[in-house]
């Protein structure tokens, strides 16, 4: 038999059919064998105890904010994906609102190739679908999925520099034709702006520009810029046949509208962020301001959101880290409307999903579902991500689900060096997260070196 790189023993493993307690052993980067038995390989350059740990395939967040390149004061390759060593994520999707914004085959490229050398778990990238002509072949270049900010093109160069916005519907409507022809997802970021002017100018004529009247504005009339965006790219999707992934699901319309298609057998599926579960509550707003901003998220759309994950509406959580710096985000305690949204996400969300798993909130193999296995099927890349079987990649995460800790600023890989999690009490944490049979997380502290990661394209078939 040849020579194994790493046995994993005695720990409880997760498997599409369920869990199971078995050893694993990896070579070339693969899962070979899976069991108990006499005839399983003795040794291995690495043997990991997994005894009372579970078992994951490795995560795989496909919305991540990787920063580069434009904006590595906030954020690099290397960073981001040492935060997603940490936080149990070995397949790792960047987003377009770089600079330059990633609208073409060959600044799609020059991102692969600057992540080739700078990540240290595996990556794509996940160019904007805004100019038709380039879709071909940015779907040839090897993309797994395109993102649309359906927000206008303000010209401003954060968050949504020119290129990236689209909030033309006829524009739009182009995109999806083009898009729907890929067979690839197509993300949308969905927003009224016509409507958000309106509500906006509201709190402004008041001369209230604060991180709660922001939080407000987002979710006035109960989300309304939210779900008739949502209601609009549902017909567009009915309209061209395109796979439609709606991004930052957040208010019961906009799930209600997506399980209706979902149950009409339509290519529809739902990301949910950790922010919406574990940030977003009006507590939250008044204690942290722009640092838990993003959106707020009112209790009754988060018990919506938790119904949803258990119902099977809700397929996916992306984590949309998003860091900022903390000089960009006090000057929106003065005015939110100058401060960016979004927060870092990527090496908290594992533990913050752990600890809900604990309080009974869903079953661990329903975190599984959401966390790996269907991203990976839904950005084409399973069964070589997103499980543990044989002939799969060796991703994978070995949490402790009794290990209690406290996340702190200080643990923190994100180059701006803060969380919004700081201080948060958790039970069950990552120990071991491993990337095609290499460990780069071990205990918390990253060990992986740019480098490492691998750049994944769609699984044939
Ligand atoms: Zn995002």
């Amino acid at each position: 038999m040849e020579k194994m790189e790493l046995i994993v023993k005695g720990g409880t493993v997760w498997t599409p059919g369920g869990f199971i307690e078995a050893d694993i052993a990896a070579a070339r980067g693969k899962v070979v064998a899976l069991g108990r038995s006499e005839a399983f390989p003795a040794s291995a350059d690495t043997v990991i105890d997994a005894k009372g740990k579970v078992v994951l395939p490795g995560l795989i967040d496909t919305h991540t904010h990787h920063r580069e390149p434009g904006f590595t004061h906030k954020e690099d390759l290397t960073t981001a994906t040492q935060g997603a060593a940490a936080g149990g994520v070995t397949l790792s999707i960047g987003m377009p609102n770089v600079d330059p914004p990633t609208t073409t085959v060959e600044r799609y490229r020059d991102v692969i190739e600057l992540s080739r050398k700078k990540a240290i778990v595996d990556f794509n990238h996940n160019p904007s679908g805004t100019v038709p002509e380039q879709i071909p072949g940015l779907a040839g270049a090897g993309c797994l999925a395109f993102k649309i900010f359906m927000v206008r093109d303000t010209g401003r160069d954060y968050p949504h520099m020119p290129g990236i916005g689209l909030h033309n519907h006829g524009a739009l409507f182009r995109c999806f034709e083009e898009v729907a022809k890929t067979g690839l997802p197509l993300m949308i970021h969905p927003h009224d702006q016509d409507l958000m002017d309106v509500i906006e100018q509201r709190y402004w004529e008041r001369g209230d520009r604060s991180p709660q009247a922001y939080a407000r504005a987002y979710r006035d009339f109960d989300g309304i810029i939210w779900d008739t965006a949502i209601a609009t790219i549902l017909r567009f999707q009915k309209a061209t046949g395109v796979k439609l992934h709606i991004l930052h699901t957040s208010t019961p319309g906009g799930l209600e509208m997506a399980r209706r298609a979902k149950g009409e057998g339509r290519p529809v599926s739902v990301e949910v962020n950790p922010w919406a579960l574990f940030l977003g509550s009006w507590e939250n707003v008044e204690k942290l301001g722009p640092y838990c901003l993003g959106f707020w998220v009112p209790e009754h759309h988060v018990e919506a959101l938790w119904q949803g994950i258990e119902d099977g509406t809700v397929d996916l959580i992306g984590t949309d880290h998003a860091p900022h710096t903390k000089e960009e985000k006090d000057i929106g305690w003065k005015d939110m409307w100058k401060s960016p949204g979004g927060e870092p996400q990527i090496q908290d969300y594992l533990k913050l999903f752990l600890t809900a798993v604990n309080e009974g909130k869903l079953t661990l193999d329903k975190l599984v579902r959401i966390t790996s296995y269907n991203p990976a099927r839904i950005f084409g890349v399973y069964p070589r991500k997103g499980t543990i079987q044989v002939g799969s990649d060796a991703d994978l995460t070995i949490v402790d689900m009794k290990r209690e800790e406290t996340i702190t600023n200080e643990t923190t890989y994100t180059r701006v060096g803060w969380t919004p999690y700081h201080g948060r009490k958790v039970k069950g944490a990552p120990v071991y997260t491993i990337v095609r049979g290499k460990v780069v997380m071990q205990d918390g502290k990253v060990v992986g070196k740019p480098g490492g990661g691998e750049f994944i394209t769609p699984v044939a078939g």
